[in-house]
């Protein structure tokens, strides 16, 4: 299980995915385009993020570059399973439902998205069964109820 990274270690990742190899002082100006981070901050951050091993440095000649361990995919991934695995299986609906209302979307994204839906509808049950702690949803205590 890979370690979780804070939303300010998460944006200095994201310059590295952008471009691999990158100085330090690379990192610097990327960030400070849009944040007010003093340098020793974000070198504070690349350093957690090696001890989390999501990237590693490498001298090359007499520059220090920086690589990433876990791909971005990689990454969103765990987050997403996190989220999941959090959550009452009965409300992973409501939960895409909640992106597609927040999130901005081409047309061709939601047609990709539409033929998702598509091919996955024949083959889906027709209700789920969660695997919740019994006090953590509604799901048992209804279960509950019409059991008695
Ligand atoms: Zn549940």
């Amino acid at each position: 299980m890979e370690q979780m990274i804070s939303a300010a270690e998460w944006q200095v990742m994201r310059v590295i995915w952008a471009c691999p190899g990158r100085t330090s002082s690379q990192i610097i100006t990327a960030l400070q385009e849009g944040v007010d981070w003093q340098a020793t901050t974000i070198k504070t951050l690349l350093g957690r993020l090696r001890k989390k091993a999501y990237l590693e440095m490498k001298k090359e000649g007499s520059q220090y570059r920086y690589y990433p361990l876990v791909e971005e995919r990689e990454h969103v991934q765990i987050q997403l399973q996190n989220l999941l695995d959090t959550m009452c299986s009965t409300k992973n609906g409501e939960l895409v439902g909640q992106l597609l209302e927040m999130g901005q979307f081409s047309r061709s994204d939601l047609q990709v998205l539409a033929t998702q839906i598509a091919n996955q509808l024949p083959n889906a049950p027709h209700s789920l069964q969660c695997s919740c702690l019994a006090g953590q949803c509604t799901c048992h205590i209804m279960r509950g109820k019409s059991s008695i």
